[in-house]
């Protein structure tokens, strides 16, 4: 059976945001809903949304065939359970089970950033390129690199997460339990608690800061897996932008020396792959 000759019932997780919608094949949102992601019975709450999306559904447009969901890591694939960053309410939660019992539906489970580099092989800015990696710097860390066409899963599926990587000795603690992780410099939860404000009122100093572990993270990466696209996105590169991505890429020039790091590339992923198209792709991608 194909999964990729019919809709796709696309549901996209993170601390901050439940959505659900229905896909077509070349990945046109046909129906759409989202709700805040609440404290506690976000079962509750992720059951409704998608029952309501699939109601929603016009009666010309033929039911989905299968289910591709993605939710921020870390996350157990091979059990298909996922125990979310700031969503303590689901700690080894049966995500897949649970939506197959939901849906009567195959259901394809991958991270958040995973299903990004899904998408961006079939319909973004990596279509034509061998490896590359993908940061998504919001509510949480979250990152997935594809070398030589080949996505980097391990025994969980959470190779290639930047997240807890440490970029300052001795630095800011984590929630992890550790200190100076990237995530304690880079995701919005982190900026906000430190600065007691919102992301924008952010000074300029720490937005240089940002970017200096960033770009840390990237060059240890950049040399480790000899990827030299990165392809960031996410709120706190929507809200810092420019000044962001210059100290980014500063601090790669500084720390990437070796000669395979010449032509190093950091974009903002232009090709802005939205989480339902990116949750959607799933079940294409192993198709492929
Ligand atoms: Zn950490």
């Amino acid at each position: 059976m194909s999964f990729v000759d019919g809709p796709v019932l696309a549901v996209a997780i993170d601390p901050g945001r439940l959505a659900a919608g229905i896909v077509d094949s070349d990945g046109e949102i046909l129906v759409r809903d989202r709700v805040s992601t609440p404290p506690r019975e976000v079962w509750r709450s992720l059951e409704t949304l998608v029952s309501r999306v699939l109601a929603a559904r016009p009666d010309d447009l033929p039911p989905p065939i299968s289910v591709g969901v993605s939710c921020a890591g870390p996350l157990d694939l091979a059990a298909g359970s996922v125990t979310p960053e700031l969503m303590p309410a689901w700690i080894g939660f049966a995500l897949r089970d649970r939506l197959e019992l939901l849906t009567g539906l195959p259901v394809v489970l991958d991270s958040a950033a995973g299903a990004a580099a899904e998408a961006e092989r079939l319909f973004g800015d990596a279509t034509e390129v061998r490896s590359f990696l993908t940061l998504m710097l919001g509510r949480t860390v979250e990152s997935a690199c594809v070398i030589d066409e080949v996505r980097l899963r391990g025994a969980h599926g959470n190779a290639g997460s930047l997240a807890h990587l440490t970029v300052e000795p001795d630095g800011l603690t984590c929630t992890c339990g550790a200190s100076g992780c990237l995530s304690a410099y880079a995701s919005s939860t982190s900026i906000e608690a430190e600065i007691k404000r919102p992301l924008r009122r952010a000074t300029d100093s720490i937005i240089d800061r940002t970017g200096i572990m960033i770009g840390r993270a990237i060059a240890s990466s950049a040399a480790m897996f000899e990827v030299s696209t990165f392809l960031l996105s996410g709120v706190v590169l929507d809200t810092f932008g420019d000044p962001l991505l210059e100290s980014i890429r500063r601090e790669v020039d500084l720390r990437s020396q070796l000669a395979a790091s010449e032509k190093l590339r950091v974009l903002e992923s232009s090709g802005f792959i939205r989480s339902l198209v990116a949750a959607a792709s799933l079940p294409r991608s192993i198709d492929t």
